[in-house]
């Protein structure tokens, strides 16, 4: 088989879930496995009968039509006969929403890949001479296997949301994402000066959050909260990585989460690792302390991360972040007290029921900051907030004042010394049709394939189209709420009833 990143070498080499799937791959008897990148390429099977992909952002669709054209794979899993090889999928991108690249997979696997991808293949490999349709079938049968073949999508009109999504006989009526509940989570398993992140050994530290943030995808797709355990798993293989090299990144959504993280600092802080480089992925605020901070900045750390998401306490409860204004300060004080020289802030626009009293209290918290350590570097990246789909607010579309919101904070911030770095408003839009697009956005992003991605693509694809699918705009800003859901058939760890108790106590808070 090939399992191909469709990016750059580097940037592939640097995702720990592509690092993860090549290895369980490597691991079945009966596969010999070839990598693909965009730049580069092991010598390819000639005779190859599966090609997979690691799909991790979203714009990389343009690259997987390339490399399917590249090796000639009609770009429709309805054109593809016997002869070609089953086109497969995975990653975050499609555990999401794989709708709109329905027509370019036969097979996308859901969720954690460490018992799904062997018992894909394992699967795959008792009707490997049947014909293509019996295979489908078989697949079907796998818990977490989606063969987007076998369900018919209907709509209320050809420009209208969607009627019914029905099974065809033998597959479930739904799928439901694979979980990985073992004890361990992944780590490295290739360093090399070659990746973007050069030289670094990553250590997922713990998977999921439990925080449940509203508007979060990776809290309420990929729950439970698991954490790795230390003595038996993390410690062991954090040791394993420092002997190929002194560059060690920490990952996960909230890393300082981990019930025993403080043991883990303990341990980096021996003299041993005196010349390592730490870095740590994003980090909450209401759980940094004073020797995390010491300790990072030992191990060559200048800065961390945290996500405020805005300075309204309001706006926080109706988002469910709970997080507040004296504990960010705080927070603030302990960075540069660590010795830390940055901080950096994550915050959005266009959250559900934002006002611009919203906006003003974010510019106050920020000055604060500003006033409270004038030794820190600050930072504030700011998004558009962008409906994902599995969580409470799947339903809201992206705010048509978002662009102002943005601009607003880019005259504002560099005046009070504060370095803004937004999120472009055009990449939020694009990423909104894709997080909550249907099959019919796959001739879109068929025809933007042969232009380049950018809105004004997106857009004229669109404008041609006109009559064939909903326009842009009910995609990316439309309020869903009472619609049947592109994904209603495909099943997170949270029931829908759930995500809709969660979306009518944030309307009750607003
Ligand atoms: S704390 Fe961060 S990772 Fe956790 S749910 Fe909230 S936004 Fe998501």
């Amino acid at each position: 088989m090939v399992f191909a990143f469709p990016n750059l070498y580097s940037v592939g080499i640097a995702s720990l879930g592509y690092q993860v799937v090549w290895r369980l791959l490597k691991g079945c008897p009966e596969l010999r496995v070839a990598r693909l990148f965009m730049d580069l390429a092991e010598p390819l099977p000639p005779d190859r009968e599966l090609v997979g992909f690691s799909f991790s952002w979203e714009l990389d669709f343009t690259n997987i039509l390339t490399l399917l054209t590249q090796l000639q794979i009609p770009l429709s899993a309805h054109e593809r006969s016997h002869d070609h090889p089953l086109v497969f999928g995975g990653g975050p991108v499609l555990t999401a929403n794989p709708e709109p690249f329905a027509d370019f997979f036969d097979v996308v696997l859901l969720g954690d890949g460490e018992e799904l991808v062997p018992e894909f293949v394992r699967a795959y490999a008792q009707v490997r001479h049947l014909d293509r349709a019996h295979q489908l079938q078989h697949l079907s049968q796998v818990a977490g296997v989606y063969i987007p073949s076998l369900y018919q999508v209907t709509y209320l009109s050809p420009t209208g949301g969607v009627a019914q999504i029905q099974a065809l006989t033998p597959a479930p009526a739904t799928v439901t994402k694979r979980t990985w509940r073992g004890d361990h989570l992944s780590a490295s398993t290739v360093v090399t000066p070659h990746s973007a992140w050069e030289n670094i050994y990553m250590v997922e530290v713990v998977r999921s959050c439990p925080e449940l943030c509203r508007f979060c995808l990776a809290s309420y797709l990929t729950l439970p909260f698991r954490t790795a355990p230390v003595t038996g798993s993390l410690l062991p293989l954090i040791e394993a990585g420092l002997r190929v090299t002194s560059r060690l990144g920490l990952l996960g959504a909230s890393v300082t989460q981990h019930p025993e993280f403080e043991q883990v600092l303990d341990y980096l802080a021996e003299p041993q690792f005196e010349q390592i480089h730490l870095s740590v992925s994003s980090v909450r605020a209401n759980t940094l302390t004073p020797k995390m901070t010491q300790t990072l900045a030992s191990r060559g750390a200048n800065s961390v991360t945290i996500a405020v998401e805005t300075g309204s306490e309001r706006l926080r409860q109706v988002i469910n972040k709970k997080l507040t204004n004296p504990e960010i300060e705080t927070c603030a004080g302990i960075v540069a007290e660590g010795g830390l020289k940055g901080l950096k802030l994550y915050g959005m626009v266009g959250l559900p029921s934002e006002e611009t009293a919203d906006l003003a209290a974010t510019l106050d918290l920020l000055t604060r900051l500003r006033q409270a350590q004038r030794g820190l570097r600050l930072s504030f990246g700011c998004s558009t907030f962008v409906p994902k789909a599995h969580t409470p607010f799947q339903v809201y579309g992206v705010d048509r004042q978002a662009e102002k919101k943005l601009e607003l904070f880019a005259r504002r911030l560099p005046k009070i010394g504060v370095d803004f770095r937004p999120e472009s408003y055009g990449w939020s839009v694009m990423q909104a049709l894709i997080s909550r697009g249907d099959r019919r956005v796959g001739q879109v992003l068929r025809q933007v394939h042969q232009t380049g991605a950018s809105l004004g693509t997106f857009r004229r694809a669109f404008k041609e189209l006109k009559g064939q699918l909903p326009p842009l705009e009910h995609y990316v800003h439309d309020d869903w709420s009472g619609q049947v859901l592109p994904w209603q058939h495909l099943l997170g760890p949270v029931a829908e009833g759930v995500l809709t108790r969660h979306l009518e106590t944030a309307r009750a808070q607003m």
